[in-house]
């Protein structure tokens, strides 16, 4: 590691600190960047073999008991930027940094007057994260509203991106020519060349409208969520993807699994798609609970529900 670096190391860092869940294992390294330019200069001090996570809020991942191996880089801690970007006078235009809060830039943009960007306010992750995902919810995704991203690579060099360089699906984003970030796997793309990319900013266009009405449609939206969510207790959000034409949550409830509890993690009784930590779950408590779900609903209805969440490290032996 070089002397120049301003952001701090921590070794062996529990994840379970990290992730929404509040369970799981450590990771061998954890950086939290002073700035920008201080990640570059990180990310071009580490080996290039090493294995390297970036991590927002960690609101839809899971760390395995027994850790994982490599650094993680958490955003949250330094890109941070919110702006208004200079634009048309017809539309409007926020540059956002990978770090910031999604609930934050619904609420700048309602503040401006910028509308379109009111589903952000559902989604308790960071933007890096709603990049990552495409995450959305009540019809509004997040690549809808991206006009370009810049991401850095795994020797700390920027690069500008716009939406026609990724395949982006429900839920899904992948760099086109490019090898797939696994629904389980690393959080980057890999490139032909070996290299690996990260989300550090995006610029989001919106048309100008009603600030007061995107503000209703907030207040709206999260006491949706509120009633409908076991928002008191550690969660990760929807565990499966919705499978098409269906809902994750229908089918198992249907396979009679709500209320049904594994160790300390319980399918939610509120909303069957989400996983409950009521205190003491283990991250194998949660992914047995993912992985009977999953084998009921298949043996019931013959659909493969697919992962939401990301499980990233390395079970304990038993
Ligand atoms: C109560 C609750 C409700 C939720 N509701 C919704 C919803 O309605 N719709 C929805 O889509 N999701 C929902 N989620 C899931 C989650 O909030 C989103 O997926 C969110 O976008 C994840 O952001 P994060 O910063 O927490 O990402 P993390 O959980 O930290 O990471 C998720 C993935 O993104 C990768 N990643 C993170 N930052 C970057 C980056 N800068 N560059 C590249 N990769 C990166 C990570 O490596 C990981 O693979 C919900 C979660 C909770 C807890």
């Amino acid at each position: 590691m070089t002397s120049a670096l301003r952001g701090e190391l921590r070794l062996d860092e529990s994840m379970a600190r990290h992730v929404s869940w509040h369970a799981g294992g450590t990771v061998d390294r954890a950086y939290l960047p002073a700035d920008l330019d201080d990640l570059a200069v990180f990310l071009r001090s580490l080996p290039s073999e090493e294995p390297v996570h970036f991590v927002g809020l960690g609101s839809n991942l899971l760390v395995r008991d027994g850790g994982l191996r490599g650094t993680v880089v958490f955003t949250h801690w330094a890109l941070r930027d919110v702006a208004l970007a200079s634009a048309p006078l017809t539309d409007g235009a926020i540059d956002v940094a990978a770090g910031v809060a999604s609930p934050k830039v619904a609420r700048f943009a309602a503040l401006h007057d910028l509308v379109g960007a009111e589903f952000l306010a559902g989604i308790p992750g960071t933007i890096g994260g709603a990049l990552a995902m495409n995450a959305g919810c009540y019809g509004g995704e997040t690549w809808d509203i991206v006009s370009r991203v810049t991401t850095i690579d795994h020797a700390g060099a920027l690069h500008e991106r716009t939406p026609a360089e990724y395949r982006i699906g429900y839920r899904t984003v992948v760099k086109r020519c490019q090898q797939i970030a696994g629904t389980s796997g690393a959080s980057a793309v890999r490139t032909r060349t070996g290299l690996a990319e990260w989300f550090v900013s995006a610029r989001f266009s919106l048309p100008r409208g009603d600030g007061d009405r995107s503000r209703r449609q907030v207040k709206a939206l999260l006491a949706k969520r509120i009633a409908s969510q076991p928002l008191g207790e550690p969660n990760a959000g929807s565990v499966f993807r919705n499978p098409p034409g269906d809902h994750a949550a229908r089918l198992i409830e249907a396979c009679g699994l709500k209320g049904r509890s594994i160790g300390g993690a319980v399918i939610s009784t509120k909303h069957s798609n989400f996983i409950v930590n009521t205190g003491d779950a283990s991250a194998r408590d949660i992914e047995a609970l993912i992985e009977l779900a999953h084998a009921e609903v298949k043996a019931k209805f013959g659909v493969e529900l697919e992962h939401e969440v990301r499980i990233l490290g390395e079970g304990v032996s038993t």
